[in-house]
């Protein structure tokens, strides 16, 4: 067990005495946990082999995942890849500071162990103040993946990494809610044309904007055994509970809800919906995203409510299916995870 150092820092009033504690101990190859406005993030220095090599051991994550390296200006991008080509150069200019992660060709700088012994790194400039700071104050760039406990749904409040990861790590910054609360999109860049491994907070629509060529990897609608991004492969998200999308026209979705519920009523049970849809399940346990009209409010919740089945210790979970335009895909694409592509079609 580590004698985990938690440091409250307020992202509108940064205590910047507090945060060099957190940039010490970056720079001393130590693991901090950061707030970023898409989850939580587990840190450690991207250039120093033997630091990154704590943060797969303090997640207990497969060695084959490679990590997201986060940077604060342009020369730290300089530093961790062979070069920037002229579309991930436009892409930045209009995505950054934000949730896209462009993988490109990574330079010798990069350890083995950030990349997964691919010659590729995913590298993003995360829009958050005190992550920004912190990567500034430590003068290098920073590999984090997610800070939750390998399957796991991602921690998204300061809450969610203390239950994690007290006593598994050196730091944790203790900040705000994340304010997008589903990790970054992760776009392929050294492929003709770019692909979508995992949909997030910036959209396929918004990417075509500046890049019209940007296609989804056909393997994010599937669950399939031999991935492009390994990230891909592993269970994610997962509640202890039993899990189960229910997709098709609403009112036969609610009918079977309600009798697949009344089949399991010897178990802890919970429904997955938005507001609009709680009236439709009069006695039964709902758990809301929010509303419909606010998809970006309901994908910020996803993982809150997903920990919350574990809370309430919920044997049997259904959830409704959402759209999976725009920032739907990107919470559906999360969800279908949660339910291990459990999905029953009405
Ligand atoms: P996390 O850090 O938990 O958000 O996970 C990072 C995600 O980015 C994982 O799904 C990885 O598989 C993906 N990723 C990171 N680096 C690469 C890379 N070089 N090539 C393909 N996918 C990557
Ligand atoms: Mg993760």
């Amino acid at each position: 067990m580590k004698d985990t150092m938690i440091l409250h820092i307020h992202e509108t009033n940064i205590d910047e005495t507090l945060l060099l504690k957190a940039a010490d101990a970056i720079r001393s190859n130590k693991t901090v946990i950061l707030p970023t406005e898409t989850v939580y993030g587990l840190g450690a220095n991207a250039l120093n082999s033997k630091a990154v090599d704590q943060i797969f051991i303090a997640k207990g994550r497969p060695q084959d995942n490679p990590l997201i390296v986060h940077v604060s200006n342009m020369t730290m991008v300089e530093q961790c890849v062979k070069r920037i080509p002229e579309d991930a150069l436009a892409l930045m200019h209009a995505f950054w500071p934000g949730p896209l992660t462009l993988i490109l060709e990574k330079s010798d700088l990069i350890p083995q162990n950030v990349s997964a012994g691919l010659n590729t790194v995913g590298i993003r400039m995360p829009d958050h103040p005190i992550a920004l700071k912190l990567i500034e104050l430590a003068n290098t760039p920073i590999a984090a993946p997610s800070a939750n406990r390998s399957g796991k749904p991602s921690p998204t409040s300061a809450q969610h990494v203390i239950d994690d990861m007290q006593g598994r790590v050196d730091v944790i910054i203790a900040a705000e809610h994340s304010r997008i609360g589903l990790e970054s999109t992760v776009l392929d860049m050294t492929q003709n044309p770019p692909l979508i491994l995992r949909p997030g907070g910036v959209t396929l629509s918004q990417l075509q904007s500046v890049l019209p060529s940007v296609s989804i990897d056909p393997q994010v609608h599937h669950n399939v055994d031999t991935p492009r991004s390994p990230g891909m492969k592993y269970t994610h998200y997962a509640p202890q509970a039993e899990m189960l999308m229910v997709r098709g026209d609403h009112q036969q979705v609610v009918k079977k809800i309600i009798q697949l519920m009344d089949e399991h009523k010897h178990l802890k049970c919970g429904i997955i919906c938005a507001d609009e849809h709680i009236q439709d399940y009069p006695g039964l346990m709902c758990l809301s995203l929010g509303s419909l009209s606010n998809p970006a409010f309901m994908a910020s919740q996803l993982f809150t409510i997903l920990r919350t089945c574990d809370t309430l210790n919920l044997d049997y979970v259904i959830t409704e299916a959402f759209e999976e335009e725009e920032l739907g895909l990107a919470l559906m694409n999360r969800l279908k995870k949660a339910v291990g592509y459990h999905i029953l079609d009405v």
